[in-house]
């Protein structure tokens, strides 16, 4: 079979290429590829600045946004051939540490775990992948390759979780969302807010293609310029950029009591006019909470299934704004000033 693969901080390492079919210890259930979702982690592994290749060999098998159909369901209960899956991404560290023990794996204490397509284990841009019974979610068929949202989705999930874990500090209930970034991530955090009855906004650099109406079309207001100028007071906001300029501008924003729940990754940029001490006080002052949230376990794929399950197929259908046949991966990393989620489709390459 094929499968894109790459040599893990290795720059221009990437190929289409011939592997072995997947070992049956890496799971009882076969499945082939429908679709790989590509993020910003696959472009940061491709290009050589991040990820690791499992022990005794140079190179992965690159992607974690999988979407897979059943070939062969083993002996696991409440699977048929034909079902459509998504696997879970990460695994449990083998010590374990307390949060992995109880299957919090995505809250690992001692940066043990491993991850399909990141961390010592290969990923799911393959034709075929295995996967153990205990770490897939089962998808609404009617989805079909919307499915492949499943895996950004968790990592929403789980924000939305943690800000809502925040009410139990007193009498705090956020009517009011800021989503910063209209990517995948800010675009699926939106849903959720919406879902959850709070009023949403949503701020992006771009000013006209999809992602206004977008935002228009779940309810939400849609925001340009900088987050600075925006004339809100928000309880919640769900940071997406990983923009330091943005960052700042969120904690800054966000109301008394509030919270800032920050999921992008970025790295270093230039200095707002407050120092560190300065914006301690305003958190401080304000009584607010900002959260660090990444990755996903069992319970927030399942719940992610639900809010896909619930969603408009036509409105998840612009999300994706491209589908590449997994031997143009070199294109599909290749980010356009338009695309929102670009998928490798291996359905098409059949
Ligand atoms: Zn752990």
């Amino acid at each position: 079979m094929k499968a894109v693969t790459v040599q893990p901080m290795t720059k221009d390492s990437i190929r289409f290429e011939e592997v072995p079919e997947p070992d049956e210890s890496t799971g009882s259930i076969l499945v082939e590829a429908v679709a790989v979702g590509i993020c910003g982690t696959d472009v940061e592994i491709a290009s050589g600045a991040y990820g690791w290749a499992p022990e005794g060999r140079d190179r992965l098998i690159l992607g974690h946004e999988s979407l897979g159909r059943v070939v062969e369901p083993g002996p696991s209960k409440g699977l048929q051939a034909g079902d459509l899956i998504v696997g879970i991404v990460r695994r449990p560290d083998p010590v374990p540490c307390p949060n992995c023990a109880v299957g919090e794996w995505d809250m690992c204490r001692n940066g043990q775990y491993t991850e399909r397509g990141i961390k010592q284990i290969d990923g799911f841009m393959s034709e075929r992948w295995r996967i153990e019974p205990d770490y897939y979610t089962k998808l609404d068929p009617s989805l079909g390759i919307l499915g492949v949202l499943l895996e950004p989705t968790t990592v929403v999930t789980k924000a939305w979780e943690l800000v809502m874990a925040m009410r139990g500090r007193g009498f705090w209930v956020p009517r009011t969302a800021l989503v910063t970034g209209a990517g995948p991530i800010g675009m699926l955090a939106a849903l959720i807010g919406v879902d959850l009855g709070l009023e949403v906004h949503v701020l992006d650099r771009v000013t006209e293609g999809a992602k206004p109406d977008l935002v228009a079309a779940l309810g939400a207001t849609y925001h340009s310029g900088a987050i600075a100028d925006l004339d809100l007071e928000p309880d919640v906001v769900i940071e997406c950029t990983g923009v330091g300029s943005v960052i700042i501008g969120s904690m800054q924003k966000v109301g008394a009591g509030g919270v800032v729940c920050l999921t992008g990754v970025g790295g270093g940029g230039g200095g707002s006019g407050l120092s560190p001490a300065d914006m301690g006080k305003t958190v401080v002052l304000q009584n607010n909470v900002v959260i660090g949230s990444v990755n996903a376990n069992r319970r927030h794929f399942y719940r992610a299934s639900r809010v896909l399950a619930a969603a408009d197929r036509s409105w998840l259908e612009k999300l994706i704004t491209r589908r590449v046949p997994p031997d143009r991966i070199a294109d599909a990393l290749q980010r356009g000033p338009d695309d929102i989620k670009v998928v490798l489709d291996f359905g098409a390459a059949r």
